[in-house]
Parts: C-alpha cells; structure tokens; sequence
C-alpha cells in the first residue's frame, strides 16, 4: 500500500470530493460551526431544481465520479433531501449526507437516506460524554441523539464515519472519543483541526506543538482502527517521517522531539487499547490521501458559489453563473491553490510541499492568504535526519 495514497487520475481536472452545503438552518448550537448555522433556511439557497443541475454538472466530470457529500448545517432541514439523493445515486454519483446529531437523526430518516442510495453519513462527536459532547454542541441531549442515530445507521447498512473536532476543550478526551469509536464501530475516525473561521475562535485551538502531538497521537491510532484528519494535512509528513523510522528499525522516542502532550495521549491509548483487548496492526489501516484544498476538493455553498473548501471561504465562481467543472479547472484560485510552487513561507521551500503543502485554509483564515505558510505547523524545512529515504518515498509518489 502507498504510504500516500493519490487519485489514479488528474485532480487538475477532476475532484475526488465534492461537498454541498444544502442548507446553514440546524437545531445545534455548536461553539465551532463553520457554517453559522441558524434556525432558518436561506431563502436564496439553492432551490431543488438548481440542486439538481448541479449534480448533473458534477456527472461531467466523467468517471470514476466523485465523491458527493451533502452537508449542512442540518441536511435533513430541507425537505427535498431525499429526492436530491435519489437524483445522485440515479446519475451513478456516490452520495453521503452529513446530519446533525438532533431529534431529526431518526431511524425512520436513516432508512429513507438509505434506500435513496445513500451509501454512508458522517456524524460529530466531540466529546466521550454527554456532558463533554453536549458542551461543546451546546444542545443537551445531543450526544443521545447522535450515538441513537449512529446505531441505527450501521444496522440499516449505512457506512458511518465518525468526525471530531479537536480543540482545547477535548484534546486529552481523545483517547476515550478513540474508545467509544471502537466499540461502537465506524468506517473511519476524521480528526477535525480546528480552523478559526464562522462561530470558531483563535484562542479555542491547541497549540502547534499540540498539533504535532495529536498527529502522532493519530498516526498511532491508524495502527488499531482506519482514521484520518480534515484540515491537518501535515499529517502526511508525520506518517513518512514515522514509516522511514519503522523501516530503519529506529525508535520514534530516540528521533522525534515529542510534545509532552503526545505521552499522556500516548499512555492513555494503551490503558483503552488494553480495556478492549485490541491487537495492534503493522502498518497503519488507512494512509492519508494526497488531495487539498482546491486540488481534488471543492465545496459548494448554500448560495452556490464555489469554494476551495468549507473552511476556505473565497470564491472561484457560482454554479448560478457557470458551471462547476469550468470554475474548478479554470479559475484563478484553483489553478494557483494547485501549484505548490507559490507557496510561501516554509510550505514554499518545504521538501515535503508536494504531499503536504499544509492547511491552504487555515493559512487564509490566520494571515488573509489562502498562499501563506502553515501557521499551525512547525516543521523547519530539511531537518528530517533521514532525507535520503525520504526522496526515494518521494520519487515512488512522483512528488
Ligand atoms: S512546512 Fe508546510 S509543506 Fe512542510 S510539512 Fe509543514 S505544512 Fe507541510
């Protein structure tokens, strides 16, 4: 298996994912919303029709299609959402829908999603814990909803991927999140770094050590069950750096600087992994894949206009106006996010830029330049020690 995994085609012309924010209206409160949601739904929202021109837009892309994943807010406050799936699924598109953890996550709209070929959902926990979860979505009873729905899920034949967003509140509930995603059972485990963007703070994320931490901290994880990060993507240095240090037969303790975070994230995983009697793998079950904001990745908002990502809120156009496959090949801003070699900063002379090339959208939120440096990474560019193994892991990836 590649240590990276890269689409088997040209993310310059097609997207590997494509996410449709349907609505912002959402019964949560979440402290973190990108989205802002709200009660109401936008009344300039893209209609049902416009909807579904957009999936036909998305058909030409040609095959394999890309992945589409309708989000919200609350997907499930729109009342024609079962319709737009069927409308996917019937066009051969993979569709995933993203609810919120209220009482509209019942079995009964499960079931619908999923016989309107629906292949999987995500939902959020962010705490192990009503009370840690429900804090954080700021709704009580929240946690019962999610895990209710969650159950249900599986049971239909719905794929279910568990997303958590890290923040200060939770960093060291991680391992229990871990636990309960284990027992209770999930296609995989998305670890949300926080981008301080909608109802997000600055001050709400862990510190750049901290990062480095819970990415090692995932890296380690990826050994018991499939998980992954979302807007983390120096993740991608952590599992060559960790992979060249196990095929030297080195000790990661001997050779990294680990933040004093990582050992008691490190400890408090294996008291959980030995409560549940889990057997460690060789090798990681799922290695992050090569695509980024704008290259391999796209989102569309609420009012149709077309983002790099949800976390990345600057437009290449709206698919009112022209269509998605012109914006994401031609647009200015996806044409310039897809060349790492404007770059700047460390990412600009980072040898790991071409898997990596780092958060394009939390660069944006903290510095207003979708270009700039990871702010949150702190990686000084050629200090891996073993930089002979890493070009040949390069080459391999064609990098
Ligand atoms: S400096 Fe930039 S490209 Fe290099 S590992 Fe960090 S985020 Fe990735």
């Amino acid at each position: 298996m590649d240590v990276i995994r890269q689409p088997g085609y040209d993310t310059n012309q097609r997207p590997f994912m494509i996410i449709w924010e349907t609505t912002q209206a959402c019964d949560l409160a979440c402290k973190h919303c990108r989205a802002e949601a709200q009660p109401l739904h936008d009344p300039n929202a893209l209609t049902t029709d416009e909807g579904k021109r957009l999936l036909e837009q998305v058909e030409t892309f040609g095959k394999p299609r890309p992945l589409f994943i309708f989000t919200g807010g609350d997907p499930f406050k729109r009342a024609d959402i079962f319709d737009l799936v069927r409308y996917c699924s019937d066009l051969g598109i993979p569709a995933g829908v993203s609810p919120s953890g209220t009482p509209l996550l019942t079995r009964d709209n499960l079931q619908r999603l999923h016989d309107a070929g629906a292949k999987a959902i995500s939902l959020s926990i962010d705490g192990s814990s009503p009370k840690r979860h429900d804090e954080f979505r700021r709704v009580p009873r929240s946690f019962g909803w999610t895990t209710n729905g969650w159950k249900a899920a599986r049971e239909i034949g719905l794929k279910v991927q568990i997303n958590t967003t890290v923040s200060r509140y939770n960093l060291h509930d991680l391992p229990n999140i871990f636990k309960l995603v284990a027992e209770m059972g999930a296609l995989t485990w998305s670890l949300f770094f926080l981008v301080p963007m909608g109802r997000a703070q600055a001050e709400d994320e862990i510190t750049p050590g901290e990062y480095e931490a819970v990415m090692h901290f995932l890296y380690d994880v990826s050994k018991y069950i499939s998980a992954k990060p979302t807007e983390g993507h120096h993740y991608k240095r952590i599992v060559l750096e960790r992979t060249i240090l196990e095929e030297k037969g080195l000790d990661p303790e001997k050779h990294v600087n680990f933040h004093p975070a990582y050992f008691v994230l490190q400890s408090d995983l294996q008291r959980v992994v030995q409560e549940i009697g889990m057997k460690k793998k060789e090798t990681i079950k799922r290695t992050p894949m090569h695509i980024n904001s704008g290259n391999g990745f796209v989102f569309v908002s609420v009012r149709g206009e077309v983002f790099p990502s949800g976390f990345l809120p600057i437009s290449g156009g709206n698919v009112r106006n022209e269509t998605l496959v012109d914006i994401y090949r031609n647009s200015q801003l996806f044409k310039e996010l897809r060349d790492p070699s404007l770059y700047e900063g460390r990412c600009g002379v980072c040898e790991f830029v071409g898997v990596c090339g780092g958060s394009r959208s939390r660069a944006f939120a903290l510095t207003g330049d979708p270009l700039a440096e990871e702010p949150f990474c702190n990686y000084q560019p050629c200090s891996f020690p073993f930089q002979e193994e890493l070009g040949n892991h390069l080459a391999a990836l064609h990098v």
